[in-house]
């Protein structure tokens, strides 16, 4: 049976009239011939609405209820792009995550998705039917309702492409596919027409909203080549596949590396917190990122200090989110341990520069940097690996920090990032 999995997101379904559009979309690829499963998202700025209402009753919200809360938002498309494809003619029922079959683990708010049982969606593909899949949901062993932490639809689609075989699937949303750098922030910044998936993880890590990090790596883990691509236009989008599907693509023309600056992302809500005047013994940094585990709270950058007088000094971030829970488990740490004192803000964003050639090539961090200090932007923290460089800078100067990396990198010359 050929299968397409299309998904869109809230951008493309924010109002009645968008949800027509989606549905004239989806009937028009089915009959070029292939069944279509549709994923969808919440109706626009429905999940930060709905966070919004939980989060007024108070600080410490109850993991279970926030997902039972933030799932409706997911039925709600379903069921009205569920109707708006029957009106025009096109057989569809919608269907909630746990209805599709999708089992996760317990961690609410981030669970993994751990087996999809296909019995109910192959069903209603034979009956001739779309189904209009719930994104972002699941159920757990408990029978509960879990979420697969902001952006996972994306999640939801890879997942269902790759357990149906799907011959596509497309990540439809309101720009024309990955670029260089989030055109809303740079006007020059240029669809990059395909990508493979090391580098689109680290971009889509390393802040850029456009595809879930574990989509990324789901489909990079199951081969599935995904197309990402606007709702509103016929552009032929972003593709990211395997290295090898790239090299098929260039018709075997040899390359030594990649390139050495392919994107520039960026995260404009980061906190960073510090544990000062620490005893320089074994176990501190176990304790600190133990407790920080325990809280599901992932870490980003590190840093620690050099050791004075027995001391020293250990600074990290993470997402803006994570700050009460992380400021709580450092708070913790500081007692048992004896520090001198705890810092905790919010503030900042991370300003990233994404390639993967650039550990071959001297003088990347350097032309980075000098970018940052042209603007008047302080470098706070540093991290790299071998195919990226981060930079956290206070948030007012996020930007112009993406802004002025971009240019420096001649990321908006149709020549550069190519490879
Ligand atoms: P959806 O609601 O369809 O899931 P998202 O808002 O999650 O869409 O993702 C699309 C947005 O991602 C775009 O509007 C764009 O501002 C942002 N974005 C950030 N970085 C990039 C990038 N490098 N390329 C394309 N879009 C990006
Ligand atoms: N609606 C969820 C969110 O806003 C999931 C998604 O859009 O993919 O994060
Ligand atoms: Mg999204």
């Amino acid at each position: 049976m050929r299968i397409v999995v299309q998904k869109f997101g809230g951008s493309s379904l924010s109002t009645v009239d968008h949800i027509r559009r989606v549905a004239e979309r989806v009937a028009a690829t089915r009959s070029l011939g292939p069944n279509v499963v549709v994923v969808v998202s919440a109706m626009g700025d429905t999940t930060d609405h709905l966070l919004g209402l939980m989060r007024a009753l108070g600080t410490r919200v109850p993991p279970r209820e926030l997902d039972a809360l933030l799932a409706t938002g997911e039925q709600v498309s379903t069921a009205l792009l569920a109707a708006a494809l029957q009106i025009i003619g096109c057989p569809a029922r919608s269907f909630t995550g746990w209805q599709a079959g999708i089992t996760t683990d317990r961690v609410a708010g981030k669970a993994r998705i751990v087996a999809v049982d296909t019995a109910r969606l192959r069903g209603a593909l034979e009956a001739g039917w779309v189904p209009v899949v719930a994104g972002f949901q699941g159920i757990s062993p408990d029978g509960d309702v879990t979420t697969l932490g902001r952006g996972g639809s994306d999640t939801t689609a890879v997942a269902l492409a790759a357990v149906l075989q799907a011959e596509a699937c497309e990540i439809f949303s309101d720009v024309e596919g990955v670029y260089t750098a989030d055109p809303r922030v740079v006007s020059e910044a240029r669809r990059i027409p395909i990508i493979a998936y090391d580098e689109m993880m680290e971009i889509a890590h390393l802040g850029a909203q456009v595809l879930q990090i574990r989509a990324v790596e789901c489909a990079a883990m199951n081969g599935v080549t995904i197309t990402a691509r606007s709702t509103f236009t016929d552009g032929s989008g972003t593709r990211i596949t395997s290295a090898e599907e790239m090299a098929k693509m260039r018709g075997g023309g040899f390359v030594e590396s990649g390139a050495v600056a392919r994107a520039v992302a960026h995260d404009r809500d980061v906190a960073k917190l510090a544990l000062c005047g620490v005893p320089d013994r074994p176990g501190i940094a176990m304790r600190v990122f133990q407790a920080l585990a325990e809280r599901n709270v992932n870490v980003d950058m590190i840093i620690q200090s050099q050791s004075r007088d027995g001391k020293n000094d250990i600074a990290f971030t993470v997402a803006g989110d994570d700050l009460e829970a992380a400021r709580e488990a450092l708070e913790v740490v500081s007692a048992v341990v004896g520090a001198d004192a705890t810092l905790a803000a919010a503030g900042f964003g991370k300003v990233s520069l994404i390639g993967a050639g650039m550990a071959s090539h001297p003088g990347v961090a350097g032309t980075m940097f000098a970018a940052l200090a042209e603007e008047g932007i302080n470098i706070d923290m540093i991290s790299t690996s071998e195919i990226k460089i981060s930079c956290l800078v206070e948030q007012g100067a996020i930007d112009r920090a993406v802004r002025s990396v971009h240019r420096a990198f001649g990321l908006d010359r149709p020549e550069t990032g190519s490879a």
